[in-house]
């Protein structure tokens, strides 16, 4: 295993992170719990030393099983990297409440790094107006947070305000060779490192998109390099061929994956790709962006639309959908949750009021009301009126579970 050092800290990080977004799951379904724990102590035994996760993953499972898996011993063993769910947050003193509950659950006095989670524009003016730098403040101070955080999902502009805003330690984000320039980008990841924020990096393989089943296309390039490799590995080789990555977070469930990437990961070194393989790797982005539905760079141009669209997102989602129709429900319910309000602000493409101001400012000539209404029709319709019923839900769920245990201690005092 290989490691990089934190900026602030000199923190020495596994290259390779365990997420615990994906647990292996059962046949007859729900989390095949022992597994996970298994494969959890797994790779913290092959020199892993940094674990994500958060409360919305496994709908709340996931910090109940890591703390599981970090029973006898291998706690210490590790940095606990978990998140604060901004849409969770409603007053100042929900910030404290959810942390002291996620202490409690995953059993520790401390959470190495905390991050708010999927931040935006409008989810991160909303958090900052709740007084959030405040608690990050306090409980950095106090010792129950070690390293402030956060992770993304918004245009290049945003994260540039967000980095700027507060004295963080790291950042998450979306990263792989088709999003150069989606989300925080290229771009991104050098101007977080150069304000020395540890980069962690999410989705290095696109949801598994970018190993296993590619397109033809696509295979036949890699098969035309000299190196043997997998798609996978070639994915990896990549991101962490930028010294700028601190951790690839890589939410693994099956054996052979994990061995994959143990394997991997003893090679990914910074500037260890040749050119001629950094040139197959543009070509093979190149030809994904050839099968997109929507020719949009994630520039930004044509941001900001008057009607609160967030143009880009909505095209990357459009994309992703034909793209890998495999994670069409995955991929519907991240646009839902990115852009129909569910855990950020609204920005969905049937917003749009047709003014075509982002038209003019767009360098590639989109067609963009027309392609937005496309997305619109595709893959808003009744889910989107559903969300503030969905949302609803979700409260009443957190209330019961907050009204569960606060009758479970009262039963325990007595
Ligand atoms: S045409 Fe639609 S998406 Fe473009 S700026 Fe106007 S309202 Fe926004
Ligand atoms: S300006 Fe055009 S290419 Fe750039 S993000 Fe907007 S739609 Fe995409």
């Amino acid at each position: 295993m290989l490691y990089r050092k934190v900026p602030k800290t000199g923190d020495e990080l596994s290259i390779l992170g365990f997420g615990c977004m994906r647990l292996p799951s059962r046949t007859e379904g729900g989390i095949d719990e022992e597994r996970a724990i298994r494969q959890i102590r797994s790779v913290i035994d092959a020199g892993v030393n940094y674990v994500d996760t958060a409360p919305a993953y496994h709908m709340g499972k996931s910090e109940k099983i890591l703390a599981r898996a970090l029973a006898d011993g291998y706690r210490e063993r590790v940095r606990i990297a978990t998140k604060l769910p901004p849409w969770s947050v409603h007053a100042r003193q929900d910030m404290d409440r959810i942390l002291d509950a996620q202490l409690a659950t995953l059993a520790t006095d401390r959470i190495d790094y905390y991050l708010l989670h999927s931040l935006g524009r409008a989810s991160w003016e909303r958090m900052r107006a709740l007084g959030v730098t405040g608690f990050l403040d306090t409980a950095k101070r106090d010792g129950r947070i070690r390293n402030t955080g956060f992770s993304f999902h918004g245009n290049p502009a945003a994260f540039r305000e967000i980095v700027d805003a507060y004295d963080w330690d790291f950042c998450q984000i979306q990263y792989n060779y088709l999003d150069e320039q989606n989300q925080a980008g290229t771009a991104g990841l050098r101007y977080a490192a150069e304000r020395g924020l540890a980069v962690m990096v999410m989705e290095p393989l696109r949801g598994g998109n970018l190993a296993g089943a590619v397109p033809d296309p696509v295979r036949a390039l890699w098969e035309t390099a000299p190196a043997r490799r997998t798609p996978a590995e070639w994915a990896l080789r990549w991101i962490w061929d930028h010294p700028e990555v601190t951790v690839v977070l890589s939410g693994m469930n099956d054996e052979a994956h994990i061995a994959e990437n143990l394997r991997v990961a003893d090679e990914g070194l910074p500037h260890s790709l040749s050119e001629e393989e950094l040139a197959l790797v543009e070509r093979v982005r190149e030809t994904y962006h050839a099968l997109m539905k929507v020719g949009c760079t994630g520039c930004g141009y044509c941001l900001p639309c008057p009607a609160g669209v967030d143009i880009p997102g909505c095209f990357s989602s459009y994309n992703d959908y034909h793209l890998f129709p495999g994670d069409r429900r995955i991929t519907r319910f991240a646009y839902l949750g990115r852009h129909g309000g569910l855990m950020a602000g609204v920005s969905h493409a049937g917003l749009c009021k047709g003014c075509g101001a982002c038209e003019r400012r767009c360098p590639q000539s989109l067609a963009i009301r027309d392609r937005l209404g496309e997305v619109s029709r595709e893959m808003g319709g009744p889910m989107l009126r559903a969300v503030p019923l969905l949302k609803a839900g979700l409260r009443c769920w957190s209330w019961a579970g907050r009204a569960r245990r606060r009758v479970l201690r009262t039963r325990a005092d007595a």
